[in-house]
């Protein structure tokens, strides 16, 4: 029987509540080891996040294609990127750059109280807004833009999230931290990346690197 959009279907809740419940149990061997972000992962249709063909894949851990060259994260790296970023202190707005699938922004909505998300491809902007609205996450303000710009209007931020890969930390952004706030995000060249965080200091910036972690690289302009 197909996935329906609302995923009322019976048989596929009780399909989903067993796979769902392996994803945790795999995010936990993994090291995610935050109640907060256990639960969310549990509770999003991340189904609902990719096209109906891949719907029976979206509880395996691994990154799926959303079109235009682009991919759905893979759950854990969405995990460990959130709890990197609430690890600290809870931060009331974040800047996310790079909605895709609108998935890892589902996420953040419903952990922070506000959420601003930049996409450079029209169409992943539009369909991500709907499949936000169709799950009630109204937290969320939407540009279609380069987010390698950061999105002025609302800096700064407590917490920015970056989902595709700039060669370094872009001083733009940076730059749209506020004091005490973390920015989490890949960074590097070619197929491999860093998984970094900074943290605005006072006075500067400190940055460590988490681990090793595979992005689609951070582009200019829009599309
Ligand atoms: N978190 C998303 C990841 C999508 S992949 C998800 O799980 O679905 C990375 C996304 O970043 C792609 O949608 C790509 O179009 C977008 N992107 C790349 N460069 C960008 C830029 N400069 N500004 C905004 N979005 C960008």
């Amino acid at each position: 029987m197909p996935l329906t959009m609302d995923g009322l279907d019976p048989g596929i809740g009780m399909t989903s509540r067993r796979t769902r419940e392996r994803l945790v149990q795999r995010l936990m061997e993994a090291g995610i080891d935050s109640p907060d972000v256990l639960r969310v992962m549990r509770e999003l249709p991340r189904h609902l996040f990719v096209d109906e063909a891949l719907a029976s894949r979206a509880y395996e851990d691994s990154a799926l294609p959303i079109g235009h060259g682009q991919t759905i994260s893979q759950p854990y790296t969405v995990a460990r990127m959130t709890q990197a970023l609430l690890e600290y202190a809870r931060p009331d707005t974040v800047l996310e750059i790079g909605t895709g699938s609108g998935f890892q922004t589902a996420v953040l909505a419903s952990l922070v109280r506000r959420v601003y998300s930049v996409e450079r491809v029209r169409e992943l902007f539009e369909r991500a807004q709907r499949r936000l609205s169709l799950i009630k996450k109204r937290n969320i303000r939407f540009r279609h833009g380069d987010g390698a710009l950061g999105w002025h209007e609302y800096a700064p931020y407590q917490g920015i999230i970056v989902t595709a890969a700039p060669r370094g930390v872009p001083r733009l952004l940076a730059e749209q931290l506020a004091t005490g706030g973390v920015m989490v995000l890949p960074v590097g060249e070619g197929a491999r990346h860093q998984l970094v965080r900074v943290v605005r200091l006072e006075h500067g910036f400190e940055q460590e690197v988490l681990e090793s972690v595979s992005f689609v690289p951070l582009l200019t302009g829009v599309s």
